[in-house]
């Protein structure tokens, strides 16, 4: 049998084992995620949905029961601990690029944080960005350009990935040999922890002597999940006029 139809078949084999699998989240309880973030498209439960959730870059694969899209840090917040409350397991998820499946959802509630995509704050005075976790690594670059400045993590997925998910793989790329990693240029964080409480981080020396941040950058989000990070900007090797 030539090879494109036996992937055919274990393609067709997996979905159909995809549509059969019924959500098990009560409808009460599902009721509380809707009051949260609003009906629409933003709570997806159908098989279809939670199927084409269930990767990432990487070749694993495994379904979550609730695919949830929240659109702001209170709403963050509130989600975790609705799973908290409801023992359900939380994956984050930004443009689902990474190559460790991170982002493969370990059954539970998958949050896709690609809503929270806003840039907060650039000051450029002190080379400093505040944005929310959804924002495109390459847009943050793009917002920095008229200011002289760039971004300097720049793994190949640009185009797509997020700061979120660049924190979480505490990610680089060409230019981190001559700037460095995510880590050097993470300088606060917001984090939302698993029982829906938000803490501050501060890159700077604790007075305990624990670097914080380091814990959270590279974790792949055990721990938390970045609601607010504010990112160091570099200085443009590029002129940016003429
Ligand atoms: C073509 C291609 C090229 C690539 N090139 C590079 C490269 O040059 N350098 C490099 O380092 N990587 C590279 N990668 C890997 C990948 O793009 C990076 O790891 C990227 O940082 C993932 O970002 P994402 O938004 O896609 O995250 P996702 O894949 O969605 O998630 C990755 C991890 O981050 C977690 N996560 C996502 N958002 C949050 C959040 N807000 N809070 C907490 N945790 C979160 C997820 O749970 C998961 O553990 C490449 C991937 C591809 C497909």
């Amino acid at each position: 049998m030539p090879v494109a139809s036996i992937q055919g078949l274990a393609y067709n084999a997996l979905e159909s084992q995809a549509r059969k699998v019924a959500v098990d989240v009560p409808a009460e309880v599902l009721w509380e995620l809707y009051t949260i973030v609003g009906d629409g498209p933003y709570v997806q439960v159908k098989a279809d949905d939670r199927y084409v959730h269930g990767s990432d870059a990487s070749v694993e694969w495994a379904e979550p029961r609730v695919v949830v899209y929240p659109s702001s840090p209170e709403e963050v917040r509130a989600v975790v601990g609705w799973a908290a409350r409801h023992g359900l397991p939380v994956t984050p998820r930004g443009a689902g690029t990474g190559l460790s499946g991170g982002a493969v959802p370990s059954g539970g509630v998958l949050l896709v944080l690609t809503r929270l995509n806003r840039i907060l704050e650039i000051d450029p005075l002190n080379r400093l960005a505040r944005v929310e976790p959804g924002v495109v690594n390459l847009e943050l670059s793009e917002a920095a350009e008229p200011f002289g400045l760039f971004y300097a993590p720049d793994p190949s997925s640009q185009p797509a990935c997020t700061i979120g998910g660049n924190l979480a793989e505490n990610s680089g790329g060409p230019k981190c040999l001559a700037y460095g990693v995510t880590s050097n240029h993470t300088r606060w964080l917001r984090v939302v922890l698993s029982d829906g409480s938000e803490v501050s981080l501060s890159a700077a020396p604790d007075p305990l002597g624990y670097d914080l941040v380091g814990l959270f950058v590279g974790s792949e989000a055990p721990l938390g999940w970045p609601s607010r990070p504010r990112s160091a900007l570099s200085r443009s090797l590029r002129p940016s006029g003429p």
